[in-house]
């Protein structure tokens, strides 16, 4: 047996290998120095640019960027008439944006269970949470996979909510042959470094509604129109604009844009490595009786921003926090996606409480996120194969 780098063995490898990390080319630079030479830093042409592209890409009719993913879900949810009184379901297995966005709107976010298998959010638990005050439901597609999108949207529908779908790690993914996008009244994107497309920061909101498109234009640039049709009194000359609603200011930069766009030219070779890492990932861990690999959904074929290792803690003498500790010193750096939002104080005193969600509690317990992106050398996967290897060798329970 192998002797582990936290107990003063060699590790697996001399330099950390981390979970994510960007990847930036020559033509990505020159994609940026250019907005700097030009006229337009903000408000130009690479912010139109950019959302004509969204929509290409996606098939969605619109498409308004905004300053980040997290922008993107606020406006989605004001676009979508979320207010004070209102209950907005999402899921307890996501970064804490998916369900800020219904506190900055004043409406309470209401957590559903997760599918154990796949690990999004379970349609059944959507419905069970339904109630008349629920206005929206924020499903995200979790480590890039779609969420059940077809149940969701039915079960909207026979409730009169609004499905606004976080897909801050999905863009690339297709569900039933249509890329996400097109599909949920609203879908959000997030272009952090740490997912497959990035823009610095960046976000978007895509709909193919036009009552939302118009909204979502208001609330991003602060409830602000130039447009006459639009305006409640007559224009008094050329320079005149009216403020007709209370909106923010999120708006995106040149700079952010012209980047997005030089990196939306390598989604297809982004999500190809992503796949095939998951690929190799799969077939590695499938064999070790004392894991859980993430159950694929065959509607959705996926670009994967995240790889989720699940460990079986009756197989094992550990427990995820040894085995997250053991991967660090063998210098492979996992992290945990996600600390169950209603967990943080912050939300444990507004009353939410504990044992709310069983199924995703368990999860959080059991998992950590292995490194994934584009720029990992197939040594690079090798060697977090083996450490993992290496870490069930030693602590598998007979
Ligand atoms: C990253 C992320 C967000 C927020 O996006 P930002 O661009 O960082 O604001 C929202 N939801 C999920 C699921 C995310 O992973």
């Amino acid at each position: 047996m192998e002797k582990l780098a936290i107990k003063g063995g060699a590790p697996v490898r001399e330099t950390k290998l981390y979970y994510g990390h960007q990847y930036i080319d020559d033509k990505d630079i020159e994609a940026v120095v250019n907005v700097l030479k030009s006229d337009y830093l903000t408000c130009g042409p690479k912010i139109t640019a950019l959302e004509q592209r969204l929509c290409e890409i996606t098939g969605a009719k619109y498409a308004v960027v905004v300053s980040n993913g997290t922008a993107a879900l606020h406006i989605a949810c004001l676009a979508a008439g979320v207010a004070e009184g209102d209950e907005v379901i999402t899921t307890p297995i996501t970064f804490a944006a998916s369900a800020n966005c219904a506190l900055y709107c004043g409406a309470k976010p209401v957590f559903a269970d997760i599918n154990e298998h796949t690990y999004n959010i379970a349609p059944e638990s959507v419905a069970e949470h339904m109630t008349e005050k629920t206005k929206a439901v924020v499903a995200v597609d979790f480590t890039g996979q779609a969420a059940e999108l077809d149940s969701l949207l039915k079960i909207c529908r026979e409730n009169n909510a609004v499905l606004i779908e976080d897909g801050a790690h999905s863009i690339g993914t297709k569900y039933k042959g249509k890329a996400v996008g097109s599909i949920a009244d609203m879908t959000t994107f997030s272009f952090h470094p740490v997912k497959t497309v990035t823009g610095g920061e960046g976000g978007a909101v895509l709909t193919n509604s036009e009552e939302y498109y118009k909204k979502l234009v208001l609330y991003r640039a602060h409830g602000i129109t130039r447009d006459t049709s639009l305006m409640e009194r007559e224009s008094q000359g050329g320079w005149y604009y009216e403020q007709i609603t209370l909106g923010m200011n999120y708006r995106m930069t040149d700079i952010q844009a012209a980047l997005i766009l030089s990196q939306l030219d390598k989604l297809d070779m982004f999500s190809a490595r992503r796949k095939e890492i998951v690929a190799r990932y799969n077939e590695a861990f499938s064999r070790l009786p004392e894991v859980t690999v993430q159950e694929e959904i065959q509607q959705s074929d996926t670009t994967r921003h995240l790889y989720i290792l699940r460990i079986k803690p009756e197989k094992l003498t550990i427990g995820r926090k040894q085995f997250f500790d053991a991967m660090a010193a063998e210098n492979i750096c996992c992290n945990v996606h996600y600390i169950p939002v209603y967990h943080h104080p912050y939300y444990e005193k507004l009353g939410y409480e504990r044992g709310l969600c069983p199924k995703a509690e368990k999860l959080y317990e059991e998992m950590m996120s292995l490194p994934l992106y584009y720029a990992m050398t197939d040594q690079d996967v090798e060697d977090v194969i083996h450490a993992v290897k290496k870490i069930v060798e030693n602590y598998k329970s007979n």
